[in-house]
């Protein structure tokens, strides 16, 4: 099933059991809705990253023995990147899908790391996925990225990672349909600063 089906049946989903909840459990407390419907929201989490939106990588799926250039301590980035980028970059999170103000920019300029500010990708390679994270269809050059099996969670996927400091950006998958590579890198947009083109 394409991406774009799997959104669509999440939505009839939590649509029905909306009109469910409104028809049959008016009785019902609103923040066991609020539970549902936050339940529903974490699996169109799971439908395109793979995993909870509010999981942390506790796996031992993913082994990278490269030392980076940039080397920072734990407390060192927590204080740089704050909580939210230090749990996506450092502890290889996952942002909640359609909250990046990157999901849906469209200006030109280049995104770099958050975390050392290395070039990773060009918005001429920035495509509209409809997954809810930043899409492109390649890195900006093969240097700037690091391509990890990922075992994690029972699936077989591709880590992307910035190869300057080893910070975790997302995954490449190849349903990049449509596009000239076929390739989707879904990249946190919490990993990504972007420097305008002047
Ligand atoms: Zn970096």
């Amino acid at each position: 099933m394409k991406m774009a089906e799997k959104i669509h049946w999440a939505r009839e989903l939590t649509t029905f059991v909306k009109h469910f909840c409104c028809k049959y459990m008016k009785q019902v407390k609103p923040w066991t809705l609020t539970l549902v419907i936050a339940l529903l929201g974490v699996q169109g989490a799971c439908v395109s990253q793979g995993t909870s939106s509010t999981t942390e990588a506790q796996d031992t799926g993913r082994k990278d023995t490269m030392t980076y250039k940039i080397q920072k301590t734990e407390e060192e980035w927590r204080q740089l990147l704050g909580d939210e980028a230090y749990r996506v970059l450092r502890l290889k999170g996952t942002e909640r899908p359609f909250t990046s103000e990157f999901e849906t920019q469209w200006e030109a300029g280049t995104y770099v790391c958050k975390g050392c500010g290395q070039e990773l990708f060009s918005s001429e390679t920035k495509f509209d996925a409809g997954c809810g994270w930043p899409s492109f269809y390649q890195s900006m050059d093969k240097s700037k990225v690091k391509e990890i099996p990922d075992l994690s969670h029972g699936m077989n996927r591709v880590e992307v990672v910035c190869s300057g400091c080893g910070g975790h950006l997302g995954h490449v998958f190849n349903d990049g349909y449509g596009q000239p590579t076929g390739l989707r890198y879904c990249i946190n947009g919490v990993s990504l600063g972007f420097v305008k083109k002047p």
